[in-house]
């Protein structure tokens, strides 16, 4: 097992990769801005290493930074959370020339699933649904108009190096193929440096299902159910449940044996998720993501088992600790996601907090990294915290996130805590009926009038 571990991140994630590691018995070095000197992360790791001024990019995006604090310090493996580095293949496969362990996938998978066109490429092959498209890239908008047409509108143009929502462009007729095509190829390369698009039948009152998916490298992997993110704004999560309201046992077994056994034929290492749109009792695959996910917990609580820890027992060469068989589902998670931002225009709202008290009591789960006094700096995601709750049914875990959202107090800065109360009182979401268009649809209704 590893000595040290280095978390190349901050915030709650870092926080609970520390945590992880600690039980384990390994020790760990956080890594740090100039900014985050003061940070949660910072104060609980047994070593901190400061690597450069506030912008992400000369921290927490230097890698030689990053790989100068793993020699100073020892570190033998490195876990890169969520964000930042962790889907950077380039990161993945320097560490290991250096000799450490990367706490994820190796540098060909991240590869491979970062290229959109690639990863469904690859899924398809592997035997997992994929959205009706293009395929391979689109070059022309001749030739955006061919594919179109012949699919039929509604169509969305996407950047095969797209991310966080960006580089996405619907058009609902023939009328709009051409601008759709042209400013996804401006944003994509405005965005991603990367102007190839590829084109999907846009489908119209989906609900985002992902399933989340373990392997050993070895050939073996097993998946962890689903869950369900439909309640998005601009394409981010907001709210997370697991199991999702609207998938059968029969239909978790199937589909989620169908993404265990395309991974484990690739030996694929470590947690990924596979994510879906669902319709009418269909899944359609659009990425996967080679990393752990902000909405792990949800997952974890519903299986009970550690996903951080099986990350690094994986890293480390040993087997997994539990079989498909040991994995069974019970009771029902949610996850609420704070954001240090201002209602109803979700403005960040850096700032200092000065009161803060974290719910508590059965089956609720606070994963954050702030502190009364702490100041929230301005330079990053605005993420300061995630609530996640459990019951043995949805009724009980409602009922739970009601109750603990009434205990929570951040005083000082703005937080996206009120909205949840609000959408609690939602009938569609009590009875699980949204798409993944709903909440911008209900906030607009809600906040507008
Ligand atoms: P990103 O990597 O930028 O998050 P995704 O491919 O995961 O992009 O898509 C993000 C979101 O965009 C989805 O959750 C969904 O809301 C919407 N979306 C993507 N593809 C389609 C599609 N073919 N039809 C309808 N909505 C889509």
């Amino acid at each position: 097992m590893f000595k040290k571990v280095l978390i190349a991140n901050r915030g709650e994630i870092a926080l609970r990769i520390h945590r992880a590691c600690k039980e384990m018995g390994i020790q760990t070095v956080a890594v740090h801005s100039t900014a985050d000197s003061d940070a949660m992360h910072v104060r609980m790791a047994d070593e901190s290493v400061c690597i450069g001024p506030p912008p992400g990019t000369q921290s927490y995006l230097s890698i030689p930074n990053i790989i100068s604090a793993c020699e100073i310090t020892g570190a033998d493996a490195v876990h890169p959370g969520y964000g930042f580095l962790s889907e950077n293949a380039n990161f993945s496969q320097i560490i290991h020339d250096h000799g450490i362990t990367f706490i994820g996938p190796s540098a060909d998978h991240i590869n491979v699933m970062g290229d959109k066109i690639a990863a469904k490429e690859t899924m398809r092959r592997l035997g997992v649904p994929c959205v009706p498209g293009s395929e391979g890239g689109v070059n022309t908008v001749e030739e955006a108009r061919e594919i179109a047409g012949g699919m039929g509108y509604p169509v969305i143009v996407k950047a095969a190096a797209g991310g966080g929502g960006r580089g996405m462009k619907v058009a609902a007729s023939a009328d709009e193929i051409d601008i759709a095509f042209q400013s996804a190829r401006t944003e994509a390369k405005a965005a991603f440096g990367d102007d190839v698009v590829y084109i999907e039948k846009y489908l119209q009152l989906p609900r985002h299902i992902e399933v989340q998916v373990f392997g050993d490298g070895k050939g073996n992997a097993v998946h962890l159910g689903e869950r369900d993110c439909s309640l998005q704004r601009r394409h981010q999560k907001v709210f997370e449940e697991a199991p999702s309201p609207v998938i059968t046992a029969e239909q978790r077994a199937r589909i989620g044996k169908t993404c265990a056994d395309a991974v484990a034929k690739i030996d694929y290492i470590g947690a990924g998720t596979i994510e879906f749109l669902y319709e009418n009792g269909e899944f359609y695959f659009i990425e996967m993501n080679t990393r752990l996910q902000v909405e792990h917990p949800v997952t974890e609580a519903v299986y009970g088992v550690d996903l951080v820890q099986e990350q690094i027992r994986v890293a480390a060469g040993l087997p997994m600790s539990f079989t498909q068989e040991d994995l069974v589902p019970s009771g029902h998670a949610i996850e609420c996601r704070i954001n240090a931002e201002k209602l109803p225009s979700f403005r960040p709202s850096p700032g200092t907090i000065s009161a803060f008290h974290a719910p508590g009591g059965l089956g609720v789960r606070v994963d954050s990294a702030i502190y009364a006094g702490y100041r929230i700096p301005p330079y990053y995601d605005s993420l300061i915290g995630k609530l996640i709750v459990q019951g043995r049914t949805r009724e009980e875990a409602l009922a739970r996130l009601s109750r603990a959202l009434s205990e929570f107090v951040v005083e000082g800065i703005d937080t996206t805590l009120p909205l949840f109360d609000h959408l609690l009182a939602a009938r569609d979401v009590q009875t699980g009926d949204y798409d993944i268009h709903w909440l911008e649809k209900w906030l607009e209704a809600e906040f507008e009038a």
